[in-house]
């Protein structure tokens, strides 16, 4: 910030709109835009293991080959800029492409049945790529037929456009640090989703 000394009124704000997941009705509700001083922020608008914010102003825009642009937290924005770019020169099948979404959708759930915490979506940590072949699944400790869709599209390991422990866009983005969702622990399988733990 090399003018926050010398420009005065211009202090550096921290935007953006968010939601909240309703938990009984399974709709977003609260919609709001939230606009404060950054020096403001709270601990809950930031991710403590990244840096990384809520903050619209945190985020860096970056656009692959036709696709609609997309925003990422500063801190990753080269590395998943390039690697991108790369998957996209080979001809890998990167169809669609979801990043920062701010949204409380994780956590503690209020009385009202609203979650409390914000996903990593929220962050600009965490992409989506190609979900209408990778579905959000959970009752899936591991993939099988039983397995509930709740977001997306069906998830098959033959499709064009799925995602598998050997697809070169899963292994590129392992290569930068990310984690995929296929691949955690636990009920929930989340095809379409990459970020630094995975959820
Ligand atoms: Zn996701």
């Amino acid at each position: 910030m090399l003018f926050s000394f010398s420009v005065s009124g211009a202090e550096k704000m921290c935007t953006y709109s968010t939601y909240k997941w309703n938990t009984i009705s399974r709709k977003a509700v609260d919609f709001k835009t939230v606009q404060h001083p950054y020096s403001d922020l709270q601990s809950f608008e930031i991710d403590e293991q990244t840096g990384c914010t809520v903050c619209e102003e945190d985020q860096v825009v970056i656009q692959i080959g036709d696709l609609p642009a997309f925003k990422v937290c500063k801190h990753f924005a080269f590395d998943i800029e390039n690697t991108l770019n790369q998957l996209w020169s080979d001809n890998q099948p990167v169809n669609k492409i979801v990043a920062y979404r701010v949204g409380m959708t994780r956590g503690e759930v209020d009385e009202q049945g609203n979650r409390t915490g914000f996903s990593n979506h929220s962050f600009g940590i965490a992409l989506d790529i190609n979900d209408e072949q990778n579905g959000l699944y959970d009752q899936c400790i591991t993939f099988n037929e039983n397995c509930r869709l709740r977001k997306g599209g069906k998830w098959s390991p033959d499709q064009f456009g799925s995602l598998t422990p050997d697809s070169e866009i899963v292994k590129a983005f392992k290569s930068i640090g990310l984690k995929w969702g296929g691949e955690i622990a636990g009920k929930q399988k989340d095809f379409m989703h990459f970020s630094p733990t995975g959820y």
